[in-house]
């Protein structure tokens, strides 16, 4: 028997995301957690699970990391929050700056939210108004089978609706154009005439750049990627590029769009989420070029970009934002995550041959075992009786540990997963 919740565990006034509450017997309540230091989660009851992916793959540094602790808290005692119209406070600004320098090309003005749905309605409105500004009225985007980009109603417009997030809202849903990722010759050939019969009403493209996330972290080639932006600049079509997940090192480069050999592309527009704070406090990004900017400069009040979240560019948060680039800079957290590409790709190949099994892939500190099944989310019990933390989704089961984590305790991790899913394998395979 487990021990006892905690009195405060009740789902009388909780409603959580993503879950039908109707069927979560007490077996299934959330657990209840105490701590988390490092890799490891603490919870109610004494057990500690080693996180496999940090908290929706923001806790890049690990829980509590004393530098990011140490900021947040000097940045409480002088100024929690302040609104970001009319004043100004040195962690934003400082931010910003830092972010244009770290970003690629000219990608140098910054806009601050607080998530990363909203970071993307904000590059959607940018891309819509930016082409208004020349006289053209462009209110559609393209958006690739398999993309998420959120949960608010824009985002939500270019995720793929067969990803299944959104079923209710069909009819609510602004039209978009899908594609394929341009991969074979054949898909190049459909999305360049795509772009050309429909670029003088397409604002821009969207795509997450060599990992697409919630969609089933699927992988695509730099390759693909700079055929997308060769295609939008042949047909004169923004190009976003939603980073939320893959930006700050999680498949390799401080960022995706770099490309897996540095070579890289440079969007118009870049959103920036999850892992900016180090998984520590809500917020998030969206970083235009000068190009884009500029469309907005003018002698009309009326063509300001008119967005201004209340808690836009909250001091904590970005205290925290420049406190986990600072652990970029001083630690070596690029070389960490190629080691756990090495070791992810070698411990969970024994997965590859097991009957059910359909792919095994890594990239960067993302490693992927893919099932022929749709229903990975009922192996989630079974990690937690091995003391680990991981949350299959979909036909997947995968690891996006903190970039921190020692080599033992991603081999705990790398284990179990072959556990599980050997064990899976011979009931259902
Ligand atoms: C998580 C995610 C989002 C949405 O971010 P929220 O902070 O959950 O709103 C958008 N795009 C991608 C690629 C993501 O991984």
């Amino acid at each position: 028997m487990p021990a006892a919740a905690p009195p405060w565990l009740t789902l009388d006034h909780v409603w959580l995301p993503y879950t039908q509450m109707a069927q979560m017997a007490t077996a299934t309540l959330p657990l209840p957690v105490v701590g988390a230091q490092g890799a490891r989660i603490e919870l109610a009851d004494g057990r500690t699970l080693i996180d496999g992916i940090a908290s929706w793959w923001t806790a890049c540094h690990g829980y509590k990391h004393p530098h990011i602790r140490a900021a947040v808290a000097a940045q409480l005692d002088q100024l929690p929050h302040v609104m970001f119209a009319g004043l100004a406070h040195e962690p934003g600004y400082t931010l910003a700056q830092r972010l244009a320098r770290l970003l690629p090309g000219d990608l140098e003005h910054v806009f601050f939210s607080e998530s990363g749905s909203v970071a993307v309605e904000i590059a959607l409105k940018m891309a819509v108004q930016f082409w208004r500004s020349q006289g053209q009225d462009r209110h559609r985007f393209i958006a690739f089978r398999h993309g998420y980009h959120g949960d608010t109603l824009g985002a939500l417009s270019v995720t793929d609706p067969a990803t299944g997030f959104h079923d209710a809202f069909a009819a609510w849903r602004l039209p978009q154009l899908f594609a394929e990722l341009p991969r074979s010759e054949a898909e190049r050939a459909e999305f360049e005439q795509l772009l050309a019969t429909q670029c003088t009403q397409v604002a821009a493209v969207i795509v997450e750049p060599l990992v697409q996330g919630a969609g089933g972290m699927r992988f695509f080639d730099a390759d693909t990627l700079a055929f997308i932006r060769a295609a939008c600049d042949r047909h004169d079509v923004l190009l976003i590029l939603d980073e939320i997940m893959t930006g700050f090192g999680r498949t390799g480069r401080m960022f995706a769009c770099q490309g897996d050999d540095g070579a890289g592309v440079v969007p118009d527009l870049i959103c920036l989420s999850k892992a900016l704070t180090g998984g520590t406090l809500p917020l998030a990004a969206t970083v235009a070029t000068a190009r884009v900017f500029d469309a907005f400069r003018s002698a009309h009040a009326e063509d300001a970009f008119m967005h201004g979240p209340t808690f836009m560019a909250n001091p904590l948060a970005c205290a925290a934002a420049n406190a986990s680039l600072d652990l970029f800079e001083r630690e070596p957290r690029l070389q960490q995550v190629a080691a756990i590409a090495t070791q992810l790709a070698e411990e969970l190949e024994p997965c590859r041959a097991l009957p059910g099994v359909v792919d095994v892939r890594v990239k960067g500190a993302i490693g992927v075992v893919q099932l022929a099944t749709t229903e990975a989310s009922a192996l989630r019990p079974a990690f937690v009786e091995r003391g680990v933390w991981v949350r299959p989704f979909g036909d997947i089961v995968y690891l996006a540990p903190a970039f921190t984590m020692v080599r033992d305790d991603l081999a705990a991790l790398t284990a179990a997963v072959v556990d599980v899913v050997s064990d899976w394998s011979r009931a259902h395979g």
